[in-house]
């Protein structure tokens, strides 16, 4: 009940005013209390010690004459108004100054039972009896006097009546303040509660708003003083709270976003193992799914690279390095704890290195391929070149001619290899331009038949060309395009014993396309290395190829010039004997349409 703060300001501002007017009360009771007793000794003072004639005359008038106490009872009777004796509540008495006993008095009543106070019995022991006591329900003094022979005691006495009922008056009157600063109290803590806590009220409200994620909520700034601050100072908080929570969310969207898309797998497990996170392309190279949650953990991924443990508390290095393999794929990893001191888990980085080891395969096989190709026929011009020089005019000079041709045909072969490799890095290096002109597909295949016929007939190969009618132009690098049908059908050929049978066919597919096959009935390649043919250095039969004069580049050129048109050369799928390779080529050259 006393939780809230308008019951709180009530209590307090209640007991405010009861202590106060408690503390008055008690200050004013007592003031007046002791006013009332220092007025009562003063004026007894003023009486019998500062007016010596009067207890002079009190002493020495007539002794004896009449009866004293009637005498000095007339005497008082003058000086009642001096003295404030009213017969009510303050009296005189005159008693007999050895007994005690009563002589004489304003209040006779009263003055027959007297008792005993301390005062009186002092007066009656001869000496002034004017000790006061504020918390004794009355006020008294006594004076003894001698006349002549006789002993009295001057006794007033004041049963402090007045002062009691002006005490009585004094605590109505704060009893009625009491009760009227408590009403106000109660109007007052109302008022309060309505100007202080309506608006911490309402600063509440906003708050549990915000804490609930509302942050475009404004609490209205009403006043200037504290609490008006103090509002404006919470919605520029809200204000900035909320910009601050918006940078953040977009700060996560933006890393959300480079998980999903990057191209390294990430993947985090917590400090038991189990996934907490993962990207696609993590699951791409490990080929499995990664849920959170899932059955899949740490150890059942990584465990044989390293314990968790392990990573956990990688030492010096910060970080664990580990590779994998995985359905063909080579993975490097990196495994790295995060959170370091709370070792809330690992982060595992992979990163597929297959391409790389590809392409690191390739060029060491290459760099061999063309360090053998080269020095085959190096070996040979030297060994001949040793005899020549060896035997120098002791060989035949038809013999010694045959040296020199051979000499002079690997020196051929040579740099035919060369040529071959120089085209290939120019292709490589994207150096290598097309010359596109436009020009008459079957005219080029026609002219490119005629020139392989001699070569046919030499094999005893019957070369048949079938084209479709009408074939559109084409724009293309007449030269290259050459040069690739000529390898195909130089190759067909080759490999087709002889005696055999090579067809040339040409035709059109779709609106822009055109197409090219060269079919032979020949050796054909094995199953296995059809995938392999337009590999740089490849060869079914190295000996058959090299003595045919090939180099086994032949085919990886072609298929370059016809990458670069944006054409397509593959084999065609079909059961042997012999082989057919298929081109195809855009009638509007390789630029158009193009971005
Ligand atoms: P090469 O200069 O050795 O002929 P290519 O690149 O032109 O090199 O051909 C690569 C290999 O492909 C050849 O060595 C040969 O083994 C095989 N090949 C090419 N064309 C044919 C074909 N028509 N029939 C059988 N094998 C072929």
């Amino acid at each position: 009940m006393f939780r809230s703060l308008h019951m709180k300001l009530m209590l307090i501002m209640t007991l405010l005013i009861v202590s106060l007017m408690t503390v008055v009360g008690a200050f004013l009771v007592n003031s007046v209390s002791s006013f009332y007793l220092d007025q009562f000794y003063t004026q007894m003072q003023s009486v019998f010690q500062n007016d010596t004639e009067f207890y002079h005359d009190l002493q020495n008038a007539a002794p004896g004459e009449e009866n004293g106490a009637e005498q000095i009872g007339r005497m008082l009777e003058t000086y009642t108004g001096n003295l404030g004796v009213d017969g009510l509540a303050r009296n005189y008495y005159i008693l007999d100054g050895t007994t005690g006993a009563y002589l004489n008095g304003s209040n006779d009543q009263e003055g027959s039972g007297l008792e005993m106070t301390h005062n009186l019995a002092l007066a009656l022991a001869g000496e002034v009896g004017d000790d006061s006591d504020i918390s004794a329900s009355y006020m008294d003094v006594a004076i003894p006097l001698t006349r002549g022979d006789s002993r009295y005691v001057i006794y007033i006495k004041d049963t402090r009546q007045t002062v009691q009922n002006l005490t009585n008056e004094l605590v109505t009157l704060i009893l009625e303040a009491l009760a009227f600063g408590l009403a106000i109290s109660v109007l007052l803590s109302f008022l309060l509660s309505k100007t202080l806590i309506t608006p911490i009220e309402r600063l509440t409200e906003g708050a549990e708003e915000v804490a609930g994620g509302d942050f475009s909520h404004k609490i209205e700034v009403d006043s200037k003083d504290e609490i008006g601050v103090l509002t404006a100072t919470f919605n520029n908080m809200a204000g900035q709270l909320q910009n601050t929570i918006q940078e953040v969310e977009n700060e996560r969207n933006k890393l959300d976003t480079l998980f999903l898309h990057m191209t390294d797998g990430v993947a985090a497990f917590g400090r038991r193992g189990e996934i907490i996170q993962s990207n696609p392309a993590a699951e791409e190279m490990l080929g499995r799914a990664l849920p959170i949650g899932g059955e899949v953990d740490y150890a059942a991924l990584f465990g044989e690279i390293a314990p968790l443990e392990q990573v956990l508390e990688p030492g010096q290095q910060g970080y664990v390095e580990g590779a994998l393999e995985r359905g063909g794929r080579s993975l490097e990893l990196l495994l790295a704890p995060f959170d370091k001191e709370a070792q809330a888990g690992v982060l595992v980085v992979i990163h597929d290195v297959t391409e790389r080891h590809k392409t690191e395969e390739m060029r060491k096989e290459f760099v061999a391929n063309v360090s053998h190709e080269l020095r085959t026929p190096l070996t040979n011009i030297r060994s001949y070149a040793e005899t020549l020089v060896d035997n120098a005019g002791a060989l035949p000079a038809e013999m010694a001619k045959n040296f020199l041709n051979v000499i002079l045909g690997e020196s051929d072969r040579m740099t035919h290899i060369v040529q071959d490799l120089l085209t290939l890095s120019r292709f490589d290096s994207g150096r290598s331009e097309l010359n596109l002109t436009a020009f008459s597909f079957s005219e080029a295949i026609e002219s490119m038949t005629n020139a392989n016929r001699m070569e046919a007939q030499r094999h005893g190969h019957t070369l048949e060309l079938q084209l479709e009618p009408g074939l559109p132009q084409i724009t293309a690098d007449r030269e290259r395009i050459t040069q690739v049908m000529m390898n195909v059908v130089s190759n067909a050929i080759k490999y087709t014993p002889d005696g055999g049978h090579i067809q040339i066919s040409a035709g059109r597919m779709g609106r822009n396309r055109v197409w090219m096959e060269v079919a032979d009935d020949g050796i054909g390649i094995p199953e296995a290395d059809r995938d392999r043919i337009f590999e740089r250095f490849y060869r079914v039969d190295k000996a058959r190829s090299r003595e045919s004069g090939g180099t086994g580049l032949g085919l990886s050129i072609a298929k370059e010039i016809v990458d670069q048109h944006r054409g397509e050369l593959r084999l065609v799928d079909r059961t042997g004997p012999g082989l057919t390779i298929r081109m195809e080529l855009l009638t509007e050259g390789p630029e158009h349409g193009k971005a």
